[in-house]
């Protein structure tokens, strides 16, 4: 039996996603106590204690099937955002709803327009579907919309998007998006993976749900509960659009996607406002210290719109991440992103950037 002949060719050249190492496996090959985990963008403070309540209450019911839909979660959701619950699907994970986009709109050999350094799970949803992945250029560490708009052909059907961007925590604003949701045809889907919109400045950076309602039904956006809101344990996304997009994924949706307790869990994390605004300025604070100190150091970074920093320490970035871990500090090489000298660093809480910053003095002195 040879599997090559077997697959499916779309998983021919893909490399499988990797994620960032558990705190156990670093504590046990490096020796270190209580490393901090500051390489997947997770929440620092913890989950929203109104969550936690919501989805302890639930768990004796669970050995009864969640309601297939989401129903109670998607209103949650419709609501906030001042929509139809038609207009949300949820997922496990955004990462549910980004394999959910490729496998509804994509056929063999459609074009997808991807920036060249941005999160590779979607080269790999649109590669599984067996599209022509047509990878755009980046301006430095920004998304040159332009070279995006001149590779559009007849056979472009879908672009993804991440505003803002993993991993360069760049974003672009309101000016540039509407200028590019202006230019691109209306039979192009546009997916604007908001991910990290929570943690950027409203004022700059575009509202797409209200470019949405504004009549550019082209635009499907996606959003996740893993990072404002602490959830990334109990795998809760979603993605807003238009009704027959959303119809459309239903058909291929796994019955009871998101657990029942994911499901409470969500429904208390989006009501709990003072979780999300301490996580928001818990960000603001651990950026500006983090800033501060690279600059010390005489370090570049990418001023960031998320959770986390990209930072060019002018050295291999394997290098330097392998000394952080063994001095008990977990972050992210840029290198498999084709970054070489480049680590990306979640922010933590105020104690856990001194120890990165601590750490990374140390090794570049
Ligand atoms: N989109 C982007 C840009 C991300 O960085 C991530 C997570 N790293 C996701 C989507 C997926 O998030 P999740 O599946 O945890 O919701």
């Amino acid at each position: 039996m040879d599997v090559n002949t077997l697959m499916n060719r779309g998983l021919l050249d893909i490399k499988p996603y990797v994620s960032g190492k558990p705190k156990e496996e670093v504590a046990e090959k490096y020796m270190v106590k209580e490393p901090v985990k500051m390489n997947s963008n997770e929440n620092p403070i913890g989950v929203s204690p109104v969550a936690l309540s919501y989805a302890s209450e639930i768990l004796p019911q669970a050995n009864i099937y969640p309601e297939g839909s989401n129903k109670k979660l998607r209103e949650e959701i419709a609501r906030l955002f001042t929509l139809s619950p038609d207009n949300v699907i949820v997922g496990s994970g955004a990462d549910e709803i980004i394999y959910y986009s490729a496998m509804s709109f994509t056929n063999d050999n459609d074009e997808v327009i991807i920036p060249r350094i941005t999160f590779p799970i979607y080269e790999i949803a649109f590669k599984m579907m067996r599209a022509k992945i047509v990878t755009s250029r980046m301006d430095g560490y920004i998304i040159d919309l332009d070279d995006i708009v001149n590779r559009i052909t007849e056979k472009t059907k879908i672009i993804a998007l991440c505003n803002p961007n993993n991993p360069t925590g760049h974003a672009l604003n309101k000016k540039k998006i509407s200028w590019f949701v202006k230019k691109v045809p209306d039979n192009i889907i546009i997916i604007m993976d908001e991910a990290y919109m929570e943690f950027a400045d409203r004022e700059v950076f575009p509202d797409t749900i209200a470019m949405y309602k504004d009549g550019y039904k082209n635009i499907f956006i996606i959003k996740t509960l893993s990072k404002a809101f602490g959830l990334a344990g109990f795998r809760v996304g979603y993605g807003i659009g238009h009704a027959d997009f959303i119809r459309l994924m239903n058909r291929i949706k796994l019955p009871f996607n998101i657990s029942l307790v994911s499901q409470h869990a969500a429904i208390g994390a989006l009501m709990d406002n003072e979780f999300l605004n301490k996580t928001i300025e818990n960000t603001k604070e651990g950026r500006k210290m983090i800033y501060n100190a690279m600059d010390t150091l005489g370090l570049s970074y990418v001023p960031s719109s998320t959770n986390f920093i990209l930072i060019d320490t002018g050295q291999d970035g394997d290098f330097i991440t392998e000394e952080l871990m063994k001095r008990g500090v977990i972050v992210r090489s840029g290198k498999n992103y084709g970054m070489h000298t480049s680590i990306r660093v979640t922010i933590g809480t105020r104690e856990q950037n001194s120890e990165f910053i601590k750490a990374l003095g140390n090794i570049m002195k």
